[in-house]
């Protein structure tokens, strides 16, 4: 798949939006980037156990307790992707153009792109 931006709109406390260059668009809310990190540690490539979804989907005793999310900096790595530092301190994601289309949440994605 040839995933190319042609608008990027980030905001560090809600999400990032993407206009693609073949007139598709995709919402990214803070919590589901932050699932969705590719970073080796996040995806447990290293053989570690994924931490997938403590965010989005907290489970266990205190079900109403989500640590505040925010992007605490964006920044582009060349021009196929952008690198963003969380406030728990997590900053080895480099999120790709690929990878985000990968992930669109919209329904038409969701429904269609089915792993
Ligand atoms: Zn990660
Ligand atoms: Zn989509």
């Amino acid at each position: 798949m040839n995933a190319e931006p042609e608008h990027i709109a980030i905001s560090k406390s809600k999400g990032i939006r993407i206009d693609w260059k073949d007139g598709h668009h995709s919402e990214y809310g803070l919590a589901y980037l932050r699932d969705e990190c590719p970073c080796a540690n996040c995806t447990g490539a290293h053989g570690t156990a994924p931490r997938k979804s403590s965010y989005s989907a907290p489970s266990g005793p205190f079900p109403m307790y989500t640590p505040r999310l925010k992007m605490t900096q964006v920044e582009p790595v060349g021009s196929y992707a952008i690198r963003i530092e969380w406030s728990d301190g997590h900053n080895t994601g480099i999120y790709s153009f690929d990878h985000f289309r990968k992930i669109c949440p919209c329904e038409e994605c969701r429904g269609v792109a089915k792993k």
